[in-house]
């Protein structure tokens, strides 16, 4: 059977809303999806390795690749740089793999308004108040880095009724339950199912090649 393209699903939502918890969680449920590593000019904390959890990279090799078009979309969060890898979505996209994004606001509303076929999922927390105590429990920013992100998320929210699912995250097992859900309910949708189609009415019409 000829390979189906993968499906483009976008992850957005606050930081502290945790989205990078249920992505990670949702990955371990499903098979044959990838997450897209971003290019980050923002310093590698501890944990974090290059090349999975982003690829770190200088500002001005950063600026290089805007020049030359090699992202998807690319947004300034929370003062550093970011950016999807087109080359990267695309590669798996064709090999027909589902391509899961972990993206702020911004970089999703852009691969909106530029007609970028995908899944819009947004992630949000139960309330404003406790994504204020999730963000200074996590402990990994500086505290002018909470206030930021805190003051960006205020706008951030004002955005979901542009996506297509809401994952309110007030249960980690739940999100992932929910996220491991749309992408199970996206595949069974009859128009990402048209090769199993033709093949099955080939074969029915007894015009099946063996
Ligand atoms: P963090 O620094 O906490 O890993 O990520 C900060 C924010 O940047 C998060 O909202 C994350 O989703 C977003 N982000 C990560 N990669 C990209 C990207 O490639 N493009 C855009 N627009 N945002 C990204």
């Amino acid at each position: 059977m000829r390979v189906v393209r993968g499906s483009l699903y976008v992850v957005c939502g606050p930081s502290g809303a945790g989205k990078t918890s249920i992505i990670r969680g949702a990955l371990e449920k499903l098979q044959n999806v990838v997450f897209s590593v971003s290019c980050t000019t923002r310093p590698k904390r501890p944990g974090e390795v290059d090349g999975r959890d982003y690829f770190f990279i200088s500002e001005e090799e950063f600026l290089n690749r805007v020049k030359n078009g090699e992202f998807l979309e690319w947004a300034k969060v929370h003062g550093h740089l970011y950016g999807t890898l087109k080359s990267f979505v695309e590669e798996h996209l064709s090999a027909g793999e589902d391509v899961l994004l972990d993206i702020d606001v911004q970089g999703a509303i852009s691969l909106k308004r530029k007609g970028v076929e995908a899944v819009f999922i947004y992630v949000a927390p139960p309330s404003y108040e406790e994504l204020k105590s999730r963000i200074a429990k996590r402990g990994t920013e500086k505290e002018t880095d909470v206030i930021v992100r805190l003051e960006n998320a205020k706008w951030e929210l004002m955005f979901m009724d542009e996506f297509d699912y809401l994952i309110v995250n007030s249960d980690l097992t739940r999100s992932i339950d929910l996220l491991v859900s749309i992408v199970e309910a996206e595949r069974t949708r009859v128009s990402r199912n048209k090769a199993f189609i033709d093949e099955l009415v080939m074969e029915v019409k007894g015009w099946k090649r063996s």
